[in-house]
């Protein structure tokens, strides 16, 4: 592992093998996974990275993946799409989505995380593989678990959406549904991965997995033509992808891939489920926990474990942060699909609501460029949109009926 260093300690700095941990023992801080940039600086150039498959192994030397990754091989490098007829409808200069509804194989950036987190648990040895999710990540680590041959336990709250339930259940994984909220969910896994040596992706694995959440920001880069956006609007539940993507931006520009970053970074959440806007906006050090109640389910992390460091980010940046009620998120969801065409997920719509409250607010300027980090597939939460859309036309099968209806249609549509 050439381009690795090891493990350190975000508090203490202190130092640690490449090992299935991911707490310091002095002062429980969470465990990071630096590398040695000047090595990768001459690997790692433009024409490099050019000339390599589009998906996020690209960037492989910023993973923290030894040998050949044993799953997520189609994963990553979605599209980035300049969103021109959403931007007039907001009245932003140049806008960009990233659009994670399509990843391989799940549809969602869980792919990305999940991609990586196996990769290492196959290196370390583990045969079980394991999570406590808010949906996306128990879909992800069923799916690339099947086909990475692993034996797979997912923890999901039981009150989750039924689609994404099915969702996972459909590779056969086993599927702990636990009476409880995300987070009692994540303070059983913890005991149970204490007990048990299985690869709990976002626990004991987690700081590697969360380094899959950088490929996200890597490819806005190079998709932007080699350099940062002005500005990107992040969903958050844990905080640890909007950390990850300011950690992907700080990478490129250490490494001349990017000329100069001076990218404001804004955090998006639902307001039933907020616990980081309110840090940034109350300019509080402290996250205080909540309660959710949110239909952005995938968003639903009320003790979210990176709040500090996420709001820390959108401070040190000069960003801001914002949160959307369930209504706005909805409406969110509808603007997307009707002017881009892309059907997001819950946590696409907080993303995009808060955004435009952003604007409104003038904290996020509508010059220059901005990316919107549209993180998981409409399908996956269709539920969210029972009684908000409008019924089909109903018609007999013919000519006369359709244009009666037509007649009254006009120019919808
Ligand atoms: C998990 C998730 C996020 C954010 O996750 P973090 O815990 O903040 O890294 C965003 N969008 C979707 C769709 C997710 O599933
Ligand atoms: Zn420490």
């Amino acid at each position: 592992m050439a381009h690795v260093k090891g493990l350190r300690c975000r508090e203490c700095s202190r130092d640690y093998p490449i090992e299935p941990i991911y707490v310091c023992e002095f002062c429980f801080g969470p465990l990071e996974v630096v590398y040695d940039y000047e090595s990768i600086r001459g690997v790692l150039t433009r024409d490099e990275i050019r000339s390599r498959p589009q998906n996020l192994w690209r960037y492989r030397e910023l993973l923290p993946v030894e040998g050949e990754p044993v799953v997520g091989k189609q994963s990553g490098f979605t599209p980035l799409i300049k969103a021109d007829r959403l931007a007039r409808a907001i009245g932003v200069d140049e806008l960009y989505i990233k659009d994670d509804t399509v990843t391989h194989p799940t549809l969602s950036f869980k792919d990305r995380v999940v991609s990586v987190a196996l990769s290492k648990a196959s290196e370390f040895g583990f045969d079980t593989v394991a999570c406590a999710s808010t949906g996306n990540l128990a879909h992800a680590v069923a799916a690339q678990g099947a086909a990475g041959g692993f034996r797979r336990f997912v923890f999901i709250p039981a009150t989750l959406e039924r689609s994404k339930i099915v969702a996972s259940l459909a590779y056969e994984p086993n599927v702990m549904a636990v009476e409880g909220n995300y987070d009692d969910v994540n303070r059983l896994c913890s005991e149970i991965a204490n007990k048990y040596r299985w690869a709990f992706v976002n626990i004991n694995i987690r700081p590697y997995y969360a380094e899959g959440s950088k490929t996200q920001g890597h490819e806005i880069c190079e998709q932007l033509g080699w350099k940062a956006p002005d500005h990107v609007v992040v969903p958050c539940a844990s905080g640890s992808l909007l950390t990850k993507i300011w950690k992907s931006f700080e990478e490129m520009h250490k490494l001349d891939l990017i000329p100069e970053l001076r990218s404001k970074v804004f955090a998006a959440q639902p307001t039933g489920c907020s616990p980081i806007s309110v840090a940034v906006k109350t300019q509080s050090e402290v996250i205080r926990p909540v309660k959710p109640d949110t239909i952005a389910r995938s968003l639903a992390i009320g003790n979210p474990a990176d709040g500090y460091y996420a709001s820390r980010v959108v401070h040190n940046t000069g960003g801001w942060a914002e949160d959307a009620t369930d209504q706005e998120i909805v409406d969110a969801m509808k603007l997307l699909a009707r002017t881009e065409g892309i059907f997001a997920e819950t946590a696409g719509g907080v993303t995009l609501a808060c955004a435009i409250k952003l604007l409104q607010s003038g904290k996020l300027p509508r010059e220059g460029s901005t990316v919107l980090c549209i993180t998981g597939n409409g399908m996956k939460t269709k539920e969210a949109l029972d009684g908000q859309v409008d019924n089909p036309h109903r018609i007999k099968p013919n000519l006369g009926s359709f244009e009666e209806v037509l007649s009254r249609i006009g120019d919808h549509g």
